[in-house]
């Protein structure tokens, strides 16, 4: 071993060293919990979140690989790394992971996008009695596959099947996880290891990497295109049929149009010729909207089949989603004829998609306030009926908030709303919105900071600013979005 030259720096030393002037993982970790202790850990809804001790010495440990890798990168000497620790900037980048961490998962958020249903935030919020009916079904026991007054066994979506059958007009109705694994069950049912013929104009893909083909393909359905993009007659249909067809079926092609020269086959006329060949019919109709007594008509959405005229064409089974323009929890329900619905519900993989008790209880009680002739209050389809006359006092008077904020400028706007999920592309509902500019910030650096502030907020980008879009705000949101703006011009 050669001697060591005397040197003025010696890179054991922690002066010198700037590796070795970084805490070591259990001091970082001290010093993050007495951090922690004197701040107010952020609230999501009711529950404070704790983090475990394990998780906070991740959140640690990432830190401080972050830390060593910008010495490296940055060439940060010892008294830099030093300035960084006793500067409170490691404990500050600690706090912030923390609240990251915090931040992730489903938490509750502000929809100020002016999409009622939109998927990204969990669609339709439900009403608070359907809520409470929920919230009572998930604490407690309920009676599920059981009548009480026979003893005997039955289907958890007995009553559910009863409530569909009379606000659509349907024989019967089963209820699965989501629209999705109802057309699913739907294909592999009527044509698994056989031939479904559909429209080339409707073989479309539902977001969410849902394409219709991709889905027959895994339900081992032989899948027989017919027509072109934009024509189909029925002649098409019925000149495909071979022995080996036993399915006919419509697809809604819920977030795309074709417009112009186009014919799409008529599902009456799909179900006579299904019935006259002895061949099964099927509709997924996606949104499916539902009309009933003393609720306005969902007609602004535009061209949407209403599901009992679906039901009156005949066809066998149609699928339509619980979350959607029903405005209940997330579900896939399917409608139609007895034996079509019996044959879906014999299938095995029904056990394996089946409703869990908490959205049934929440889906039985959506009907429910339907039937009493309650749907205006559901909350979905009270949103999107909300009038520009309704809008422009909140639009206003957020605007007026805004504006008495430290750098910020806000005014109310004319714009539109989408309905969201698929439900009518081509439809806009007229609103006013708020125009909201931070000065010194671009548009996408508001909306990044609104969506990782607490609570969350998502807004909609256009024209180089924020928008705010009142019509989705729910009770208290109007506060929850002061606070928010609050937090970031402090
Ligand atoms: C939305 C939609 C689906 C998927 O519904 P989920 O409830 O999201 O699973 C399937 N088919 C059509 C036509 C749709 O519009």
């Amino acid at each position: 071993m050669t001697p060591k030259s005397p040197k003025s720096s010696d890179p054991s030393s922690p002066r010198d060293n700037p590796f070795r002037a970084l805490p070591s993982v259990d001091e970082a970790l001290r010093l993050l919990e007495s951090a922690l202790d004197s701040a107010q850990a952020p609230t999501h809804g009711d529950a404070p979140r704790v983090i475990p001790r394990a998780v906070l010495a991740e959140v640690v440990s990432n830190e401080m690989d972050a830390f060593r890798q910008r010495i490296g990168k940055d060439k940060l000497d010892a008294s830099a790394v030093q300035a960084e620790i006793e500067g409170g900037q490691l404990v500050a980048r600690l706090l912030a992971a923390c609240a990251i961490e915090r931040g992730r998962g489903v938490v509750s958020a502000v929809n100020a996008t002016g999409v009622v249903l939109h998927t990204n935030l969990g669609r339709a919020p439900v009403h608070p009695e359907v809520a409470e009916r929920m919230r009572a079904a998930a604490m407690g026991y309920c009676v599920l596959e059981m009548d009480r007054f026979s003893a005997r066994r039955n289907e958890r979506d007995a009553r559910l099947g009863k409530l569909l059958s009379r606000a659509t007009g349907a024989e019967a109705g089963i209820a699965v996880n989501n629209c999705a694994a109802a057309a699913f069950l739907m294909m592999q049912t009527f044509a698994g290891g056989r031939e479904a013929i559909v429209s080339r104009g409707e073989l479309v893909e539902i977001g969410g990497s849902f394409r219709v083909p991709a889905v027959m393909e895994r339900a081992g359905v032989k899948l027989v295109e017919v027509g072109s993009t934009n024509r189909t007659r029925l002649s098409d249909y019925a000149d495909a049929i071979t022995d080996d067809t036993s399915l006919l079926m419509k697809v809604h092609t819920s977030n795309f149009r074709v417009v112009g020269f186009t014919e799409e086959v008529d599902a009456a006329e799909m179900a006579r010729l299904g019935a006259e060949r002895g061949i099964t019919t099927g509709w997924d109709i996606g949104s499916g909207r539902l009309e009933a007594e003393g609720a306005q008509s969902l007609d602004i959405v535009g061209d949407e089949t209403v599901l009992r005229d679906a039901v009156a064409s005949g066809v066998d089974a149609i699928a339509f989603s619980g979350d959607k323009l029903l405005g209940g929890p997330q579900a896939g329900l399917l409608v139609g004829k007895r034996a079509a619905i019996r044959a879906l519900r014999k299938n095995p993989i029904y056990r394996a998609m089946r409703l869990d008790k908490v959205s049934l209880a929440g889906l039985e009680a959506t009907l429910e306030l339907l039937a009493a002739g309650r749907g205006d209050e559901i909350p979905s389809r009270r949103l999107m009926h909300l009038s520009v006359a309704e809008l422009t006092p909140i639009a206003e008077r957020i605007a007026a908030a805004l504006s008495a904020l430290n750098g910020f400028e806000a005014k109310a706007v004319d714009s539109e709303s989408q309905p969201g999920s698929g439900s009518a592309p081509t439809v806009f509902l007229p609103t006013k919105a708020v125009r909201v500019e931070w000065s010194g910030h671009t548009a996408d650096d508001l909306a990044t900071r609104l969506r990782a502030g607490e609570p969350p907020v998502f807004v909609r980008v256009q024209d180089d600013a924020v928008h705010l879009d009142p019509r989705a705000l729910l009770p208290g949101d109007e506060d929850r979005l002061m606070k928010a703006f609050g937090a970031l011009a402090s």
